[in-house]
């Protein structure tokens, strides 16, 4: 029996792709061999390569003056890779908004000047600050913000102006749940275990100008250009997660791409927090206007009434809702493969586990 899984990440796939990649698993198209198995300098895998870049360049509407590459590592790798790919004056300014957002920042300190320009942790994270050009140095070689902010879910419900310096954004947890003006970023990354496919592969889309601004001591496999030039295929790729990621994209793109995907992603938050709201049982401790669309934290008036929310969720078919260990109480993730009916059905059962434990 399937659950509804409300895990962070890894968490849930499409049923229609896990199915069309069992069908295919121990003959992918022909081959007579598994993706798993197969060269990535085939020509079966180099179509995959292609067809993934392709899609998601579709789905996301990439302009031309970008590159994007499938990578290994995680987005925590990038939080590395950034400061040694984009240093020109050697500055670089972070956003904190949680605990991604404060990884990456401690991480870039490494390798450059790095400032917190702003935070939200003073509110334990659940808000998101008001950003303008002035909260950054003018000869910052980049601003870095967290778009979506699993932990505490939070999530920018605006992009920052930066006046011109190059925004740097971790999408982990938020990429292809909303239409986003890829134009207005001069890097996204993500890690594809939330909202794309198996971890183990990451996504960069790197705009052009910023391909050249590497440290000389960047290490070649941290570097993009390598990556860019080589179209993801320098070394051996995480063939099979990015199979699967492709085979997301195909997906999403047959069921009305983001557009579509976004509507829903709405309509499952808005039942949620609504109910959550007009509970007195139930609290959700966001900003409302900054609340993100895929995770949800909400606590019960008690540690303990948690515990006993999440084992007896987990009875239902309602599994991996505890909270994050920064956080407590449980969080619901409800990325682009959770269906309706999982929202639904969590609900009715935080209605019936109120009555029984007020
Ligand atoms: C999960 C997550 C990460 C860490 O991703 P890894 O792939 O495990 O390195 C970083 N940033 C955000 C926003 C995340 O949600």
């Amino acid at each position: 029996m399937r659950v509804y899984n409300f895990s962070a990440g890894p968490s849930m796939l499409p049923l229609p792709v896990l199915e069309k990649v069992q069908a295919q698993l121990i003959d992918y198209n022909g081959t007579g061999m598994s993706v798993m198995e197969m060269s990535h300098r085939s020509k079966a895998y180099q179509e995959i390569n292609d067809a993934a870049e392709s899609l998601l360049r579709e789905l996301m509407g990439v302009p031309e003056n970008y590159d994007i590459i499938f990578v290994q590592g995680g987005a925590s790798t990038q939080f590395e890779a950034v400061p040694l790919n984009i240093c020109v004056n050697k500055k670089a300014d972070y956003v904190v908004t949680g605990n991604f957002a404060k990884k990456a920042f401690k991480e870039a300190g490494k390798f450059t000047d790095a400032v917190c320009a702003a935070s939200s942790e003073e509110k334990n994270f659940t808000y998101i600050p008001k950003l303008t050009a002035k909260d950054f140095r003018s000869d910052a070689d980049y601003v870095h913000i967290c778009f979506n902010n699993t932990i505490f879910g939070t999530h920018y419900n605006y992009v920052p102006d930066t006046a011109g310096i190059p925004l740097v954004a971790d999408m982990s947890s938020c990429i292809l749940s909303e239409e986003v003006d890829v134009s207005k970023f001069g890097v996204i990354y993500a890690g594809a275990q939330k909202n794309v496919g198996p971890a183990g592969v990451t996504i960069v889309i790197v705009r052009k100008d910023l391909q050249d601004k590497f440290q000389p001591i960047c290490p070649t496999m941290l570097k993009w250009a390598t990556q860019i030039k080589e179209k993801s295929l320098y070394n051996t790729p995480p063939c099979w997660s990015t199979y699967v990621a492709m085979e997301v994209f195909r997906y999403l793109k047959e069921n009305g791409g983001i557009k579509a995907m976004h509507e829903t992603n709405v309509e499952k938050a808005n039942m949620l927090y609504d109910f959550i709201d007009g509970s007195s049982f139930y609290k959700n401790s966001v900003n409302k206007e900054d609340r993100s669309l895929m995770n949800v934290p909400f606590v019960t008036p008690d540690p303990e009434t948690d515990a006993k929310f999440v084992a007896e969720a987990a009875k239902e078919g309602l599994v991996s809702i505890k909270g994050h260990r920064l956080v407590g109480g449980m969080r619901a993730s409800i990325y682009n493969a959770m269906p309706v009916e999982g929202v639904k059905k969590l609900i009715e059962f935080m209605k019936k586990f109120e009555l029984e434990n007020k």
